[in-house]
């Protein structure tokens, strides 16, 4: 998105997508972001807030007016006897969980990474692992929404309840959420497993080891056999975590050495192969007790970018095991694991769990590869399973395509109109989804 007339360029966490809106707007409060939107609306410019950037397709481009709402984070009001706190909207869950944690309270889950923005992370339906949980929208009891009017809405399972299921999951196109209220459960620790398995134990068992644990998750790695399992489950033991060991699993080997090893193939590509088949020798064992939002996220910094696309539970291993046939067939170049995760089904109007418990399964490819015909060749096999694409992850559908995935499209799409008539929030990549 080119725009002469500003010369900041704003890039997202994968540097896929660059735009030069021609004004960043950095609100402090909730009357300054009331303001922001109405002079942008009244003048015909088109609005976006951004949360971290970490989502992979356009959904916060813009050549107009780019907010970010970095100055309104922390906590607004904890309630630890209702389980409930609220909190500004921007901000970053790195620093929401251990705001929560000295409150005596903690969000059930969360997904791989905690760099995001809440509003962000619940505006795409962001989530993590465990058939228990749905994703961290679900978590959202109520939203504080600015729209394009400038108008100030309070949305919540009990106040305009048809607006909250379409805002909960919104990406931005309903108004600039303020502040979320979340329904939170009492601090907790996790015990935390690390393991190996091969492919075709894990396609047997997973189901059996998903009922079993609070939490279960699989990387499996395209060339080889071998199979990452990771499990989770709740304990009273005392935190035990040998910081030398987890920052050698971590930080060395998944980021330094995996770092290292994607350089070889972004500059070889045929050592995709080998180095794949590498990396899966090196799988193995760890063990951790920690406060639960500590073993939850991990640190991610090689760059990649990511598909993703959540199917109903009870297809998600025929699929695993049609994409990993086809990968290994082809010899695709690709060494970046394929990850799998459980998502509890929910009652949000266009969030990709809607109406049915899901397995999310996720592929990506170092940035600077060419990552085109492998993501072409993902997408073919998963809309055989009726999936849908995750909100910010890169994917190819179109408004036609999302409403037949949708029951709820209609429902959001009225709410959208009724709140944004003149589309001040659609961007052209907003309209492909969203307009016929
Ligand atoms: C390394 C990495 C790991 C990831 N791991 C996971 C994972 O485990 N599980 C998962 O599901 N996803 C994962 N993602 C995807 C990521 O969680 C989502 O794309 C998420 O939306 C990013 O949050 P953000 O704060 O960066 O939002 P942005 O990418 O900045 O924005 C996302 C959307 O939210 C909207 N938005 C942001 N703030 C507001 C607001 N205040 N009001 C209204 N709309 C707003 C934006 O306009 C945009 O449409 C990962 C991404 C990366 C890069």
């Amino acid at each position: 998105m080119a725009n002469p007339s500003s010369s900041r360029a704003w890039r997202n966490w994968s540097g896929r997508v660059e735009c030069r809106p021609g004004k960043f707007a950095e609100p402090k409060s909730l009357s300054e972001l009331q303001t922001v939107v109405r002079d942008a609306a009244a003048a015909g410019k088109k609005v976006r807030v951004v949360g971290s950037g970490h989502s992979f397709t356009e959904l916060v481009a813009t050549d107009d007016v780019l907010i970010t709402l970095d100055g309104m984070q922390g906590l607004v009001e904890a309630k630890p006897e209702a389980g409930e706190a609220t909190v500004w909207a921007g901000t970053k869950l790195h620093r929401l969980n251990p705001m929560l944690d000295e409150q005596g309270l903690a969000m059930e889950n969360l997904g791989d990474i905690n760099v995001q923005s809440i509003a962000g992370a619940v505006s795409t339906g962001t989530h993590g692992t465990g058939m228990k949980f749905g994703n961290i929208a679900t978590q959202a009891i109520g939203l504080t929404l600015v729209t394009a009017s400038g108008e100030v809405l309070e949305l919540s399972e009990t106040k305009d309840r048809d607006l909250f299921k379409a805002a909960q999951v919104s990406l931005g196109t309903l108004g600039v959420i303020a502040k979320v209220r979340l329904r939170l459960v009492p601090s907790y620790k996790l015990d935390y497993w690390r393991k190996k398995s091969t492919f075709t134990e894990t396609l047997a068992k997973a189901e059996e080891w998903r009922d079993a644990h609070r939490q279960f998750e699989f990387y499996c790695f395209p060339h080889a056999e071998q199979v990452q399992l990771k499990f989770l489950d709740q304990t009273d033991a005392p935190v035990n975590v040998n910081a030398r060991k987890k920052w050698f699993a971590d930080v060395f080997m998944e980021n330094f050495m995996f770092g290292a090893m994607s350089m070889v193939c972004r500059s070889f590509p045929s050592m995709c192969i080998p180095i794949a088949r590498f990396c899966a020798g090196t799988l193995g064992f760890s063990h951790e007790i920690n406060v639960g939002h500590k073993s939850l996220s991990t640190v991610r910094m090689v760059k990649f970018n990511e598909m993703e696309f959540a199917m109903p539970a009870e297809r998600g291993l025929e699929c695993v095991k049609e994409l990993k046939e086809w990968i290994d067939r082809e010899k695709v170049t690709v060494h970046f694991p394929i990850e799998f995760r459980y998502v509890k089904g929910d009652d949000v109007c266009i969030s990709p769990h809607y109406g049915r418990d899901s397995a999310a399964i996720s592929v990506h490819q170092f940035k600077g590869m060419d990552y085109k015909k492998y993501f072409d060749g993902c997408e073919a096999i998963f809309r055989n399973y009726n999936a849908r694409p995750h909100w910010g992850k890169l994917h190819s559908l179109k408004a036609k395509d999302l409403r037949a995935l949708y029951p709820k499209w209609d429902e959001f799409q009225r709410a959208r109109q009724q709140l944004d008539p003149k589309g001040v929030f659609l961007t052209p990549y907003l309209k492909s989804l969203f307009v016929e």
